[in-house]
C-alpha cells in the first residue's frame, strides 16, 4: 500500500500541486503533478531532506538601526532552522557592515555561512 503526501511547488508562480508516493518501507515510488524538472527535484528534496533558507536579524551596535538583517547563504536542513535562529540570538555585530559580509561562518557545522543582507554605515 502506498502513502501519498502533497506539496505545493514554490519554484514559480504556477504553484503546481505535487504528490509523492512512498511504499511501506519508506521508499519514494513516484512523483506526480510537476510541470517541469525543477518541481520534481523540489518534491524529492522536500520529501526526503527538506531545507530552508533562514532569514532573521542580529543585534547591531554603532549603526543607525538596532538590528541587522541576515540570512543563510544557502538552505540548511529544515530541522536546524530554529537552532540557527537561536545561535544568532547570541551574535552582536558592530557597524559598519557590508551586504554579503559573513556574520557567522559555518553555522552549526552545516558548512553554510550566515551573511548580512544590508549594508549598515556608522
Ligand atoms: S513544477 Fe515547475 S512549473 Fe510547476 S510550480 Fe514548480 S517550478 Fe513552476
Amino acid at each position: 500500500m502506498l502513502d501519498t503526501t502533497s506539496y505545493l511547488c514554490i519554484g514559480c508562480p504556477l504553484g503546481c500541486r505535487l504528490e509523492v508516493d512512498e511504499d511501506e518501507s519508506g521508499q519514494l515510488v513516484e512523483i506526480r503533478g510537476f510541470a517541469c524538472k525543477r518541481g520534481k527535484e523540489y518534491a524529492a528534496q522536500e520529501h526526503t531532506a527538506p531545507e530552508r533558507t533562514v532569514t532573521t536579524t542580529v543585534r547591531l551596535v554603532g549603526g543607525a538601526q538596532a538590528r541587522l538583517p541576515v540570512k543563510t547563504r544557502a538552505p540548511v536542513p529544515k530541522a536546524l532552522a530554529l537552532a540557527v535562529c537561536r545561535a544568532l540570538r547570541t551574535v552582536t555585530v558592530t557597524s559598519p557592515v557590508s551586504v554579503g559580509e559573513v556574520i557567522l561562518a559555518d553555522v552549526l557545522g552545516t558548512g553554510v555561512d550566515v551573511v548580512a543582507t544590508r549594508t549598515c554605515h556608522r
